[in-house]
């Protein structure tokens, strides 16, 4: 027989998604600033939420960390059902926004021991946890200093330590790296890609390269709504076009004009482009082209410096899910204008 569980413990699930929210959406007045969505973050992922500016990114994650009420539908995120004030909610998710505020006047150890006692750490336990999460973080060296003097860099990676203080199963991190510099932002980059195994990691930017360099699933939400969802490698395979570039041995231009001619007649073609040299082959159908090219280029007789078949960027898959804004979606001054009620 198995003993009961006491009333006061909840016990942590270790099966199931990490997140599941359904038909989440959110209204300020007339603006729809989220609608509808439907999300599933499998557990252990680091998940990549991507989207341009007002896309609803930072929503969602306030939404999912019971910091903001969803004007309809609903969520769990590490089988807590999410509300506001959810104290159970709070011990099993860590969060990081771009800009966190922390006490200048404190240094990095004090605020993480602060951050620990309000946990319910204390004593060696906290002391030993708050040493291993300033190793981690590489702030060791500086953790006697006043966090005033710290850079751009030291605060996101003391805001992740105190994210990760209490060792939460989820850990929500909005924008956590647009306002650093590419070695601050590579430096984060890292240390949140070795939480992997760890915990459930969401990641929010507008910047893609981050998102590839790091996530192993995405979300792509633009103007409220989700526009794709799945793991970053199917994304990749299923929306973006690989790019060829050739580059011819010198001193061939016949033959490389009769390449060219070539590669512009097949039906696998979309554009090919010659500049300084380089030939720049994009094609509509991967799979017959991944055949054909080398075979064309032996049968033009050209010789190749180098060939390369160039990988797809999440930028690409961007530009082909949801493309440049129509017109209507602009508002007077060339920026896209929030979805609104009355568009559903
Ligand atoms: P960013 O990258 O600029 O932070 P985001 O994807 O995080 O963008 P959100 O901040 O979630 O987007 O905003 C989504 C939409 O909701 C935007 O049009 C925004 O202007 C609007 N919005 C967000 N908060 C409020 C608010 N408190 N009142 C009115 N509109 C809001």
């Amino acid at each position: 027989m198995t003993a009961p569980v006491p009333a006061a413990v909840t016990a942590v699930p270790t099966t199931g998604p990490a997140i599941e929210a359904h038909g989440l959406t959110k209204q300020f007045g007339r603006i729809l600033a989220l609608d509808r969505l439907d999300l599933m973050v499998p557990r252990g992922s680091i998940f990549g939420l991507l989207g341009p500016n007002g896309a609803g990114k930072t929503t969602t994650i306030r939404i999912l960390t019971g910091l903001a009420r969803p004007t309809a539908g609903s969520a769990s995120v590490a089988g807590v059902k999410v509300s506001l004030d959810q104290p159970e909610l709070q011990r099993r998710l860590g969060y990081l926004d771009q800009d966190p505020r922390f006490y200048g006047w404190m240094t990095g150890r004090e605020l993480l021991e602060l951050v620990g006692r309000l946990h319910g750490l204390s004593g060696r336990e906290l002391r030993a946890r708050v040493t291993e999460m300033l190793e981690r973080t590489g702030l060791s060296a500086v953790a006697g200093r006043r966090i005033g003097g710290y850079s751009g860099g030291m605060r996101q990676r003391l805001g992740l330590a105190q994210a990760l203080l209490h060792r939460p199963q989820l850990l929500f991190l909005d924008e956590p790296v647009s306002s650093l510099d590419p070695e601050g932002r590579r430096d984060l980059l890292e240390l949140i890609a070795g939480l992997r195994g760890e915990a459930t990691v969401v990641f929010s930017s507008h910047v893609l390269s981050d998102v590839e360099r790091i996530c192993d699933r995405v979300a792509i939400l633009d103007r409220g709504r989700l526009v794709t969802e799945g793991p970053l490698e199917e994304l990749l395979a299923a929306h973006a076009r690989p790019i060829y570039r050739l580059m011819p041995a010198p001193g061939q231009d016949a033959l490389v004009g009769d390449l060219v001619a070539r590669l512009r007649a097949a039906p696998w073609s979309t554009e090919v482009s010659v500049s300084v040299g380089l030939v720049r082959v994009t094609v509509s159908d991967p799979g017959l082209a991944a055949g054909a090219v080398l075979p064309l280029v032996v049968a033009s007789g050209v010789v190749l410096e180098s060939f390369e078949r160039a990988r797809p960027t999440l930028e690409d898959v961007f530009l082909e899910l949801v493309g440049p804004p129509a017109a209507d979606q602009l508002d007077g001054r060339g920026f896209v204008r929030p979805r609104e009620v009355a568009d559903r």
